[in-house]
Order: structure tokens, then C-alpha cells, then sequence
């Protein structure tokens, strides 16, 4: 069952919705918690925490035995800082967590297309987890993304959809898109959640069922202006050292 948090309507999680009716977006309810002895130990991917998820590895046509990415040490830090590689997933970004789960539930949902806006990382998973399941895909990008991202969705074999000006103008043209064709979306669907939701049960798992006292997350912010393209605050990095 999906809810509103703003209207509290109840919709079913068979049907093909990404927002709500009211606008607001959904939160997935059918989620329960997962049990320690609930980890399917021999599998050596995300589907190892299959009891906390929507559905489970033998309903994953599209596998690639994804996540269960290395914790790794610092290095060069005197603190102790440990690093989660998520760039080893298979399309580059932790973005292919959310995409493993939400594209086998659209395969088990009779979806054959779908339509998603990204900047790159989000739209370069979707196509790649859209073409191992057989699902047609564009992918709208505004026209700042980067080049290699471009390749990657189009080497897995989506239509691209360059969108020009800041990154608002692409989502208000997927929107449309949306219309006739399913909007797999990494920002509304709430399923893609429940993907993203496998890199803390590794966290937790990894660090001997114990939660991290700390996450820092690199993050990127479009500045004013700048046409959705990034540009790095030239005072560095807050409490990097010099
Ligand atoms: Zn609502």
C-alpha cells in the first residue's frame, strides 16, 4: 500500500502511480522491519536483505548481483574513516539500488515503458537496469550533463531527450512525457526508496550490526544562475583541511 502523508488516501502498490492524487508525493507502507537472522548470508548482493523489501531475488529479472559494496578504511586520515565504495555498483552510482528494486517491480507490473529526467547518474542506472529487463526507456536530461553520462545512457540503449535551460525546465517536460508512458522517477516513485534503503542495512551489517556514529555524503548543489551546472564554492570544502 502506498500513502499520502498530506491527504492520508490509501492507494494499492499494484497500481501505476508515482504521486499521489492530491500532488504530494507517496510513501510506501508495506515495508516491515528486517530480522538479523532474516539475511540470506550465501547471497552476495543487495537481495540479501530480501524479508525488508518489496520483493525478492527470485522475482529480480534484472540482476546483476548489485550492492554489498566494500567498507573500506581512510588512508591518509589520522581519524578513524571508513569509505563505502558505492562506485563499484554496476553503473557507477549508488543510484542502482533504488533502480534494481523499482524496475523488477515495473517488470512483475506488465510496465514495458518508462520515462525518467535525470543529470546524469539516476537517468545512466535506469537505462542500464531498463535494458537488462527488456523496458523501453527515455531518459530527459537538461542540457548541462556532463558528456560521459550522456554516453552511458545511450550506450545502454535509452532515447535521450536534452532538455535546454536550468534543471526545472526537464522536470516540467518529463511531467508531460509522463503522460504516456510510465515516470519511473528516482525523485517521486517511492519503491526507488526502498532500493536506496539497502545501503544501511550494509552499513549496518558491515560495522557488526551497529549503526555509524556519523555519514558524510559529498553532495552537489545547482548555484543560481549557473543554467543547472555546478560550480564549486571556491572557499573548499566546510572543515576540509588545508
Ligand atoms: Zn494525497
Amino acid at each position: 500500500m502506498y500513502r499520502g502523508p498530506a491527504c492520508g488516501r490509501g492507494v494499492s502498490d499494484d497500481a501505476l502511480v508515482w504521486r499521489c492524487a492530491c500532488g504530494s508525493h507517496l510513501n510506501y507502507e508495506g515495508a516491515r522491519p528486517l530480522r538479523r537472522a532474516e539475511i540470506v548470508s550465501d547471497e552476495r548482493s543487495l537481495w540479501r536483505y530480501e524479508a525488508g523489501l518489496p520483493l525478492g531475488r527470485s522475482d529480480a529479472v534484472a540482476y546483476f548481483g548489485e550492492g554489498l559494496t566494500p567498507l573500506l578504511p581512510g588512508l591518509r586520515e589520522a581519524e578513524p574513516f571508513l569509505f563505502k565504495l558505492e562506485s563499484v555498483l554496476p553503473s557507477g552510482s549508488f543510484k542502482d539500488r533504488g533502480s534494481a528494486v523499482l524496475v523488477n517491480a515495473l517488470v512483475r507490473l506488465g510496465v514495458q515503458e518508462v520515462v525518467e529526467d535525470s543529470s546524469g547518474n539516476a537517468g545512466a542506472s535506469l537505462a542500464c537496469y531498463a535494458a537488462r529487463a527488456g523496458i523501453d526507456c527515455e531518459v530527459y536530461t537538461p542540457e548541462s550533463t556532463s558528456p560521459s553520462k550522456l554516453a552511458q545512457i545511450v550506450a545502454h540503449g535509452a532515447r535521450l531527450v536534452r532538455i535546454p535551460g536550468p534543471r526545472d525546465e526537464t522536470a516540467r517536460a518529463v511531467q508531460e512525457a509522463a503522460t504516456r508512458r510510465f515516470y519511473a522517477s528516482h525523485n517521486w516513485q517511492p519503491l526507488f526508496v526502498e532500493g536506496v534503503k539497502t545501503l544501511g542495512f550494509e552499513l549496518w551489517e558491515q560495522l557488526g550490526l551497529r549503526a555509524p556514529e556519523g555519514i558524510v555524503l559529498p553532495v552537489g548543489l545547482p548555484v543560481r544562475g549557473s543554467g543547472g551546472r555546478l560550480r564549486p564554492d571556491p572557499r573548499g570544502f566546510p572543515g576540509r583541511r588545508r
